[in-house]
Order: structure tokens, then C-alpha cells, then sequence
């Protein structure tokens, strides 16, 4: 996917107003703005889905949810995947897996990549079509560690998409496979993305305020 294909979202452009749809009460003090509804993900997803699938062959794919973020998204792709045809028009054989990656603390990376795979469940992937699904791509640096983890496991093949990919002068510089929208270098929660894990209960994606940065920081 080459960047004409993403949606780009311009801050200014994109900057839904919180009273134009429905926020939870819990967190109207907690958002600044709407940048992505609800609706949009959605409809966007479904031409993820048909984009993905219509690249993969007739053999089994194994799609990993990277957690906890990705969860929403994973969970939506995987529903439109399966109504939508491979290279040969063909519904797609799924296997389903998940790993955990921890790197934020606050808004902030740690620095320290933590995944969850053993080396037994590494080993497990040899020979298999991996397609990553992520919520969303920062500095890209977590990535390029899960990525760099995996390229001794002789994988058939190795695919990333992520919901999101963040407009940051500090992006080592990692494209994922797939992106659905390209978002503004703001901290962003909703559809499942946190902040200390905080607001994966909200639908859509938005801006975190100041209040709700004070309010939930550890
Ligand atoms: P990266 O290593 O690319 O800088 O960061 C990747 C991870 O950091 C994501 O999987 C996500 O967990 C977290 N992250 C980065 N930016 C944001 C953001 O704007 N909002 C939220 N909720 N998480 C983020």
C-alpha cells in the first residue's frame, strides 16, 4: 500500500466536535476532540479487509492481534476478512492468534519492548503466513523490535497492518504493510487504544485532554 492509499487525517480538518456525537458522560472532560468516528473506522476497515485478502493466495493465514491495543481493530478486520475473496476469489482459512507487547507508560515509550511469545510459541510460527495486526504505529520502533524478534523463525511470510500510522518527526522511519489512516503527532485513545488503560470503552478515536492526561496518569 503506497501512502495515496491511506486517509490522510489533518488535524485542523479532522476535529470533529465533541457535541455533534456521543461521548460517553465518564468522558467529556477527558477528550478534546473527535478525530476519527466511530462510522468512519468501520467503512474504512471493510476496505481494509478486501484490500488484505484480495493479496493473499489459497492458503492459510494466521492473523496476530497484537494486544492490548489492537484488540477492536483486530476483532473488526477478522469479520469483514471472512466475507471477503483472496487472489483466486476465494473466502480466506483464518487461524487466530495473539500476542502481547507492553512499551507506554503515560503517553510516553519506555523504551523497554516487552513481548509475550515463548520460544516454543516462536518456533510454532515456522513455515506460516503472519499478518500483524496493530492499533497503531508511533515511532515504529516496537514494531522493528517484534519484527526483528521474528526474522530468525523462517516465517513464509510477514505482513503488518495497522488501524493507525502517527505523522511524527520521531518515526524510525518503518511503513507498515497496510494503514488505515495516517493521524496527526497528537496522543490519541478510543476503539480500544489507551492511555494507562483507560478508554477502550470509547468508540470513537480522539484527542486526549489535559484533564484527562492529569486525571489518568500513574
Ligand atoms: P511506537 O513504538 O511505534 O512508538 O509505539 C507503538 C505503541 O505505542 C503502540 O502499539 C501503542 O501501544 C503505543 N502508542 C503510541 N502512540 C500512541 C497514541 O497516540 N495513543 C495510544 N493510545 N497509544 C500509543
Amino acid at each position: 500500500m503506497n501512502p495515496s492509499q491511506w486517509i490522510d487525517v489533518v488535524e485542523d480538518k479532522f476535529n470533529y466536535n465533541l457535541d455533534h456525537f456521543v461521548i460517553p458522560d465518564h468522558y467529556q472532560d477527558d477528550v478534546k476532540s473527535i478525530l476519527i468516528p466511530h462510522g468512519l473506522i468501520m467503512d474504512r476497515i471493510a476496505k481494509l479487509a478486501q484490500i488484505i485478502t484480495s493479496e493473499y493466495d489459497n492458503e492459510r493465514i494466521t492473523v496476530c492481534c497484537v494486544l492490548k491495543g489492537g484488540h477492536q481493530f483486530f476483532s473488526d478486520l477478522i469479520n469483514y476478512m471472512k466475507k471477503a475473496l483472496n487472489k483466486q476469489g476465494k473466502t480466506l482459512p483464518m487461524t487466530l492468534d495473539f500476542v502481547r507487547v507492553k512499551s507506554y507508560e503515560n503517553d510516553q515509550s519506555t523504551g523497554d519492548v516487552r513481548i509475550s511469545w515463548t520460544e516454543k510459541e516462536l518456533k510454532e510460527l515456522k513455515g506460516k503466513n503472519l499478518l500483524l495486526v496493530e492499533d497503531i504505529i508511533d515511532t515504529g520502533n516496537t514494531m522493528k523490535k517484534l519484527l526483528a524478534t521474528l526474522e530468525k523463525y523462517e516465517l513464509k511470510s510477514l505482513k503488518v497492518a495497522s488501524l493507525l500510522l502517527k505523522k511524527t518527526p520521531l518515526s524510525c522511519g518503518y511503513v507498515p504493510d497496510y494503514v488505515g489512516f495516517a493521524v496527526p503527532d497528537l496522543f490519541v485513545v478510543g476503539y480500544c487504544l489507551d492511555y494507562n488503560d483507560i478508554f477502550r470503552d470509547l468508540d470513537h478515536i480522539c484527542a486526549i485532554s489535559d484533564v484527562g492526561k492529569e486525571k489518568y496518569s500513574v
